[in-house]
């Protein structure tokens, strides 16, 4: 045997370990290199839309409360006019069973009418649910046309109602008329009252229209039914057809829900509406623009 042929032998077996071992180790380092790549890419990817990786981990039910709380509120001013009468006491009962607030435009006389409606008055004086506001004494008895010629007679009949309730709410709405008299409204529906609702104005007083109507017909029973209204309040909305943007004062009177199937539409209405989520629902003075007076301070009334 040559004896450089063992030496040949081992170099050449040194040099193919030495190949073999290069060759492993870069495609081990480029194995590495594309993995990191990788990784990195992967990264970005979750960093670019970590929202979308978070809501996708949450369970249904937070994903729900997530979006709600991202829409934005819409305010129901449900107001009720006339009272205390026949329908109060329903009126009542369903704003303190569906715990929302409502604002009782009332009307002194009635308080005085009898036995009944004094009481139903001081029930509804003492509910949480209640905003009390003025809606005159007299009403003008139902001759309008008479009641707005007399501006000065107007503010009386006001304050007289103011008085004799001890009404801590500088907020009226004017009998008979759709009449808006706030910091930056001033609507009149019929140009023949505006000199009485400035007049008011002038006195202290915060006069509150209505965006919508529940009208009733003669039988004292409501037209519109609550399927139908609660339509005509998202249409108001959705083409923003209110005084205030995303604010809708809705007008109801109590006396039509002295009767089972319209007490029963009332309660239906304010279901409906509860479960719609963009909605909430408050109480008149803490409209947009309203002036705050402090309660039961009616010395800051203007005499
Ligand atoms: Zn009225």
């Amino acid at each position: 045997m040559d004896p450089d042929s063992g030496a040949y032998l081992k170099r050449s077996h040194i040099t193919k370990i030495a190949f073999f071992t290069t060759l492993a180790f870069s495609a081990f380092y480029f194995y590495k290199e594309h993995r990191n790549a990788q990784n990195a890419r992967m990264k970005m990817a979750v960093k670019k839309d970590s929202s979308t990786v978070i809501m996708a981990s949450l369970p249904r039910e937070d994903k729900e409360t997530s979006l709600r709380k991202k829409k934005k509120k819409k305010t129901i001013y449900i107001t009720f006019d006339d009272g205390p009468n026949k329908g109060t006491k329903n009126v009542l009962d369903i704003i303190n069973d569906e715990k929302i607030p409502a604002t009782l435009f009332v009307i002194g006389e009635h308080v005085y009418g009898s036995k009944l409606q004094a009481d139903v008055y001081d029930s509804v004086r003492n509910s949480a649910y209640v905003e009390l506001a003025n809606h005159s004494f007299t009403h003008a008895h139902n001759k309008f046309a008479k009641f707005y010629s007399v501006p000065g007679g107007v503010v009386n009949d006001f304050k007289r109602c103011a008085d004799s309730l001890t009404l801590s709410s500088n907020i009226v709405r004017t009998p008979g008329r759709n009449i808006w008299r706030l910091n930056d409204i001033k609507q009149t529906d019929n140009h023949l009252s505006k000199d009485a609702a400035d007049a008011l104005q002038k006195n202290g007083y915060i006069v509150m229209g209505w965006d919508l109507e529940w009208h009733f017909n003669d039988k004292l029973q409501a037209i519109q039914s609550p399927e139908l209204l609660a339509t005509q309040i998202d249409s108001m909305f959705v083409h923003n057809r209110t005084k205030t943007t995303d604010h809708l004062v809705l007008l109801a009177h109590d006396q039509v829900y002295s009767n089972a199937k319209d007490s029963s539409s009332l309660r239906n209405l304010v279901s409906k509406l509860k479960g719609k989520d963009e909605y909430d629902f408050a109480f008149i003075n803490s409209y947009p623009g309203i002036e705050k007076m402090p309660l039961g301070d009616s010395s800051l009334l203007k005499k």
